[in-house]
């Protein structure tokens, strides 16, 4: 006989948005089940930022090793070049993978969430049949939490399959091609076609706008511009992907004419989108904002106790908006006053170099004007930088502050190793920090944060080292 499940509050999906909130729940006390049709921890950990980074990281050793074998660096020589054995690359990403998530499931066995393996599709607000591999299981709950996800969008001309790959495949190649091209030059491709680029792979850009990375602002984008020039990645800028016919992707560009680029892969990465479809979101009448689920800042959806939390419920697509907003729609449901109002949700790119960003850049509206100060601190002079081979890519740490007040608005960098600065920045803007709160923390020396801590004192005009 088909089983059926009562729970307080069931989760679908268990991504970050899912597991998170799952964890949260059982740690608080409510009985909660969760449901994953695929492995735990979601895109992220399985196909996204986890695997991403893994990739990046092999190719930043490898890229290292072969500058050495070139011509000595830094003192170090190698007589032979490196070789990459890019299956094996994959085997050790598929362990690091492996490794979270087996701790995923821990932490919901340890906060008593039951995990329910299989597809789930609603018939009503609060009704669900999940086919598992012991047949169908009927789930009813009090409270759902829809953390669905996204998907790649597929381009209807150049369809995945074959030679044409998202970021799913592009992290399990079984060998390396010798050409790729990326279609859309947004973090996601950029970011694996720059840890391509640096395994060897001849790689070529294709963006229908007239600029990479489009949601920063073109002075944190510049390095990285500079460092595809530098290394033979050609980027053709308001040009269309037509269509793939015997290995050749064929290319319009800017003035009309059409080039045929060679591409052993392309991978198209032109944007994600919520995944609303093939589980019976339809039958449950939430209203919509646009493709997303539409939620209010409590993440509560158009019916009453269904939440909706992460990529399905609008941008930004990432990782720690869901964990944060199903954290707290978990204390919510536990009765708690929770609202979703963060100062930022910063973002990184893990280009080469990296980027950060938080809160205010001097091309949003509301910075416009007389009314704010912008300061900017390069890594060329700062001494972690240079004694890390990383003061000349032309990055820095920028913030941007209020005039009248000195509130800081915002904080980018770009650089090596800027994301692990990118907390420091967003714990600022969340305790609404002013300048001289930045400038009067003591920063650790030697580390690049010092450019954060000279950002805010050339802002009040008293650089130290600038
Ligand atoms: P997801 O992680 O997509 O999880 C949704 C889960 O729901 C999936 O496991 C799916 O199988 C399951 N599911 C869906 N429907 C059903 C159903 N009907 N029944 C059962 N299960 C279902 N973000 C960052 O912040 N930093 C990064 O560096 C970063 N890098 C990325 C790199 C790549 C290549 C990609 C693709 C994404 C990256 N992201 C990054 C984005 C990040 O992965 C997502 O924002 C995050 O995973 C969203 O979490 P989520 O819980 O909303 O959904």
């Amino acid at each position: 006989m088909a089983e059926t499940i009562h729970t307080k509050v069931l989760v679908i999906g268990g991504g970050p948005g899912g597991y998170v909130a799952a964890i949260r729940s059982g740690q608080l006390g409510l009985e909660t089940v969760l449901v994953e049709a695929a492995r735990l921890g979601g895109t992220c950990l399985n196909i996204g930022c986890i695997p991403s980074k893994a990739i990046i990281h092999v190719a930043g050793e490898f890229e290292a090793m072969a500058h050495a074998a070139k011509a000595p660096l830094h003192g170090i020589a190698l007589k032979t070049a490196p070789a990459i054995d890019f299956a094996e690359t994959v085997k050790w990403k598929d362990r690091v993978v492996k490794r979270l998530n087996t701790g995923v499931a821990a932490l919901l066995k340890r906060a008593k969430v039951r995990v329910v393996q299989g597809w789930a599709t609603f018939s009503d607000g609060k009704n669900c049949t999940v086919d598992t591999k012991d047949g169908p299981v009927t789930i009813t709950a009090e409270h759902v939490i829809l953390a669905t996800g996204s998907v790649p969008v597929e381009l209807p001309f150049l369809k995945f399959g074959g030679p044409v790959i998202s970021s799913t495949e592009a992290l399990s190649l079984a060998t390396l091609p010798k050409t790729l091209v990326v279609v859309g030059a947004g973090y996601i491709g950029l970011e694996l076609g720059i840890a391509l680029r640096k395994l060897g792979v001849e790689v070529t850009v294709v963006e229908a706008l007239d600029r990479i990375l489009p949601l920063y602002d073109a002075t944190l984008v510049a390095p990285v511009a500079k460092w595809l020039e530098k290394n033979g990645v050609t980027v053709h800028l308001s040009a269309h992907a037509k269509g793939m016919a015997k290995g050749k992707l064929n290319v319009e560009l800017k003035d009309g004419k059409t080039i045929e680029l060679a591409a052993d892969n392309v991978l198209v990465t032109v944007g994600r989108k919520p995944a609303t479809a093939g589980w019976g979101l339809e039958n449950m009448a939430v209203d919509m904002a646009g493709a997303f689920v539409k939620i209010d800042d409590q993440c509560r959806t158009s019916m009453k106790n269904v939440w909706a939390i992460g990529d399905l419920a609008g941008e930004p697509m990432l990782e720690h908006k869901a964990a944060a907003q199903g954290h707290m729609v978990a204390e919510i449901v536990a009765g708690q006053k929770r609202r979703f109002d963060p100062a930022s949700i910063p973002a990184v790119c893990f280009t080469e170099p990296e980027i950060v960003s938080a809160g205010l850049g001097p091309g949003d509206d509301a910075a416009k004007g007389d009314d704010v100060i912008t300061a900017l601190f390069p890594f060329a002079a700062n001494g972690r930088a240079l004694a890390m081979d990383a003061g000349d890519t032309g990055g820095f740490v920028r913030v941007l502050a209020r005039k009248s007040d000195h509130r800081v608005l915002g904080i980018q960098a770009v650089g090596a190793h800027v994301s692990e600065l990118s907390n420091a920045f967003s714990l600022a803007l969340e305790m609404g920090a002013v300048l001289e709160d930045i400038a009067g923390t003591i920063h650790i020396h030697p580390t690049l944060g010092e450019a954060f801590h000279e950002a805010a004192l050339r802002a009040l005009g008293h650089a130290i080292h600038i």
